[in-house]
C-alpha cells in the first residue's frame, strides 16, 4: 500500500502535495517522492528512500525553486517490487522523462510487459513493476506502437490499463500536459477532492481534508482527468462513468494526535467514541439493522454455517466472533486466516455465510478471500472501516466500523469496533432465525451499548499499565495466557508486543500450557494473564488460578488482568491490572485496553516510533 497525492489549481503544488503526503505517510513509509509541472516542458521530479523528511531535506539541498509550478503529485512508498532505495522511489518517469507515473498495487504481468519493452529496445532504471507503466503510457502517447491514442494522455492511460493485471491506483503526467493529471484505478483506492477553482486527488480524504470536504470516489476500472475547473470520469474504453460524491463528515483534527505524543495513545483513548459510533443507528425500532444488505432475512435464515476470515488484529475480532455467533445463532463457525482460506478447499455453498473483517477494506488476502467465497456462491458479509473500498463493494452486506481514521499502524480503536460490529452481525443473525427472542437481542445490544463507559473507566485506570510497562522494558520475551474469550486477547495482547516493541511474544490458551509450552517458564518470565470474571466463569476462574500458580511456582513474574474486586487472584499477582466487571462476551472490549498500552509503553521505553513499527504498513495490499 502506498499513499498517492495529486493536485491541480492555483496554489503551489509542491506545498499540497507535501503536505497531503504528511497525512498520508502512514500508509507507507520506505520512499517519499514528488514531481511538479514547471511549465515549458519542465517536468521536476525529486524522490528519496525512507521518511518524507529525508525526501524535504533533500529539496532543501536542491532548493524548491525549481519546483514552481500549480500541477504536481506526489506518492509515499511500501515497498512490494524492488528494495526500498532511490531508484526504486516514486515517480518513475519514461526514457525520456516525460511521463511520471505514481503507483499504489502490484502489476502483477509486469514481467511479461517489462520484457516486451525491452524487447523493444526501452531500457529501465528500476526493479519496480511500475516503470513498466511510465514506458507503456510515454508509447502509447507518442504512437509508437500504433492505436488511436497519440497524444491524448486519458486514452493512452486506459489503453495501458486494460493491458494490466494486478491492483493499481496509478495517477500520471505528461509534459505537454500541464494543466492536468489523470489517473485510474482497480482494487486500490483513489478518492478526488472537489475545490473552488483546484482539484485533488489521493489515496485517502486526510490527504486534501484541510482544502476540501466534496469528494468523489472513483470505481473500479475508472480513469478520472483533473483540471482546475473540474473532473471527467471515464471506464476504460472512455465511456462516462457514474461515480459517487460524498461529503466528509470528520476534519482534519481527527487526523492529527489532538496532542498526544503519538497516535496510537490518542487512538487507544478514542476507544469509548469509536465503539459508541459503531453501534449507532444498528438498532432501530427494536431491530437489529445493517449499513448495507443486499441479502433478505431468507438468505439469512437458510445460513448453515459460517466462515469469519480475516488477517492479524482483525483474525483474533474474529476468534471473538466465533464464541458470541455460536452461542447466540447455534450455527457452526470457523474462523479463518484470509491467507490460508482459498489455498485449501473450504466447503462453501450458497448457505454459506463468510464474514470478512478487514479494517481498511482492501486487505489483499482478505480480498481475495472473498472472491473465493463469492466464486463458490458462499454469501459475502463484510465488517470494515473504510467507505466504499473494494471488500465491502464486492459483499453481499456490509457493517462499518465507524472508529474514525486510525493512523498509528498498529490496531487498536478498530479492533473493539471490529469486536462490536461482529457481535451486532451475530445478533442480526439470531434475530433473523430467531434463536434470540427480540428482548433477548435487545438485552444484548443494550449491555453492548453500555460498553463505552465501561471502556472510558479502563481508559481512567492505565497508568498502572504505564507502570507495569516500565519494568518490563527490558524483558527479552513475554507470554500471556488466556480462556475462553480471554485467548483472542492473550494472541493480540502478544501480537501488539511484537508489533510495536519488536519482543518475542507468544500468546496460549492457559489450559495449553500444561501441554508444551510451560517448558518456557524460567525464573523472571514476565506470564501475563486475562483473567476471566470469578462469578460469570467460576469454573474457568478456578482453573486459571492453578495456571497461574503453577508458573509462578516456576519463578515467573504473573502480570494478571482481573475484574474488579477479584480477591482470589491478588496473591497471585506480581502485578495486578484491574477491570472492570462486565458479562462475559464482552470483556475482551476491557482486557485489551491495558495490554495495548503495556505495548505501547514498552516500545516507548525502548525508544521505538510507535506509530510506524519497523517493516509494517496501516493495511496490507499485497498477498
Ligand atoms: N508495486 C509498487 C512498488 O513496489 C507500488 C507499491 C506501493 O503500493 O507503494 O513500488
Amino acid at each position: 500500500m502506498c499513499g498517492i497525492v495529486g493536485y491541480v489549481g492555483h496554489r503551489p503544488a509542491l506545498d499540497v502535495v507535501l503536505d497531503g503526503l504528511r497525512r498520508l505517510e502512514y500508509r507507507g513509509y520506505d520512499s517519499a517522492g514528488v514531481a511538479v509541472l514547471t511549465g515549458a516542458d519542465g517536468l521536476a521530479v525529486e524522490r528519496r528512500a525512507g521518511r518524507l523528511a529525508n525526501l524535504e531535506a533533500r529539496l532543501d539541498e536542491v532548493g524548491r525553486e525549481a519546483f514552481a509550478g500549480t500541477t504536481g503529485m506526489g506518492h509515499t512508498r511500501w515497498a512490494t517490487h524492488g528494495p526500498p532505495v532511490d531508484r526504486n522511489s516514486h515517480p518513475h518517469r519514461d526514457g525520456r522523462g516525460r511521463v511520471a507515473v505514481v503507483h499504489n498495487g502490484i502489476i502483477e504481468n509486469f514481467a511479461a510487459l517489462r520484457r516486451e519493452l525491452e524487447g523493444a529496445g526501452v531500457e529501465f532504471s528500476s526493479d519496480t513493476d511500475t516503470e513498466t507503466v511510465a514506458h507503456l503510457v510515454a508509447r502509447a502517447y507518442d504512437g509508437v506502437d500504433g492505436g488511436d491514442t497519440e497524444g491524448d494522455l486519458p486514452a493512452s492511460l486506459r489503453a495501458v490499463c486494460r493491458r494490466l493485471d494486478g491492483a493499481f491506483t496509478l495517477v500520471v503526467t505528461h509534459v505537454d500536459e500541464p494543466d492536468r493529471i489523470v489517473a485510474a484505478r482497480r482494487s486500490s483506492p483513489l478518492v478526488v477532492g472537489i475545490g473552488s477553482g483546484e482539484m485533488f486527488l489521493a489515496s485517502d480524504v486526510a490527504a486534501f481534508i484541510e482544502h476540501t470536504r466534496e469528494a468523489v470516489e472513483l470505481g473500479q476500472d475508472q480513469v478520472v482527468t483533473i483540471t482546475r475547473d473540474g473532473y471527467e470520469v471515464t471506464d476504460l474504453h472512455g465511456e462516462p462513468s457514474r461515480v459517487r460524491a460524498f461529503t466528509v463528515d470528520w476534519d482534519l483534527s481527527a487526523a492529527e494526535k489532538g496532542g498526544h505524543e503519538y497516535f496510537m495513545l490518542k487512538e487507544i483513548e478514542e476507544q469509548p467514541e469509536a465503539l459508541a459510533n459503531t453501534l449507532r443507528g444498528h438498532f432501530v425500532d427494536g431491530r437489529i439493522v445493517l449499513d448495507e444488505q443486499r441479502l433478505t432475512d431468507q438468505d439469512l435464515r437458510d445460513v448453515d454455517k459460517v466462515f469469519v476470515v480475516a488477517c492479524g488484529t482483525a483474525y483474533h475480532s474474529a476468534m471473538v466472533a466465533k464464541y458470541a455467533i455460536e452461542h447466540w445463532c447455534r450455527l457452526p463457525v470457523e474462523v479463518e486466516l484470509a491467507s490460508e482460506f482459498r489455498y485449501r478447499d473450504p466447503v462453501l455453498d450458497r448457505d454459506t455465510l463468510v464474514v470478512a473483517v478487514s479494517q481498511s477494506g482492501e486487505t489483499a488476502d482478505t480480498l481475495e478471500a472473498v472472491r473465493h467465497a463469492r466464486g463458490q456462491k458462499a454469501r459475502v458479509l463484510a465488517v470494515c472501516n473504510t467507505n466504499g473500498a473494494q471488500i465491502p463493494r464486492e459483499s453481499d452486506a456490509v457493517l462499518y466500523t465507524h472508529a474514525g481514521p486510525e493512523i498509528g499502524v498498529a490496531s487498536t480503536k478498530t479492533f473493539l469496533a471490529q469486536i462490536a460490529a461482529n457481535y451486532l452481525v451475530g445478533l442480526a443473525l439470531a434475530q433473523a432465525r430467531g434463536t434470540k427472542y427480540p428482548d433477548e437481542v435487545a438485552r444484548e445490544f443494550n449491555e453492548l451499548a453500555a460498553m463505552p463507559s465501561a471502556v472510558r473507566q479502563v481508559l481512567g485506570t492505565v497508568e498502572t499499565a504505564r507502570r507495569v510497562a516500565a519494568s518490563l522494558a527490558d524483558a527479552k520475551a513475554v507470554l500471556f495466557l488466556g480462556r475462553h474469550v480471554g485467548y483472542p486477547v492473550a494472541l493480540e495482547g502478544a501480537l501488539k508486543l511484537k508489533e510495536l516493541a519488536y519482543m518475542h511474544a507468544e500468546g496460549f490458551a492457559a489450559g495449553e500450557l500444561k501441554h508444551g509450552p510451560i517448558a518456557l517458564i524460567e525464573e523472571e518470565l514476565p506470564v501475563v494473564v486475562v483473567m476471566p470474571s470469578p462469578k460469570g466463569r467460576a469454573v474457568l476462574h478456578a482453573k486459571l488460578v492453578s495456571n497461574i500458580s503453577e508458573i509462578q511456582a516456576r519463578g515467573a513474574r504473573t502480570i494478571v488482568i482481573a475484574e474488579e474486586g477479584d480477591e482470589t487472584v491478588r496473591p497471585f499477582a506480581d502485578s495486578l491490572i484491574e477491570v472492570p466487571a462486565v458479562p462475559t462476551l464482552l470483556q475482551p472490549l476491557v482486557s485489551t485496553v491495558p495490554l495495548q498500552v503495556l505495548a505501547a509503553e514498552i516500545a516507548r521505553a525502548r525508544g521505538y516510533d510507535v506509530d510506524k513499527p519497523r517493516n509494517l504498513a496501516k493495511s496490507v495490499t499485497v498477498e
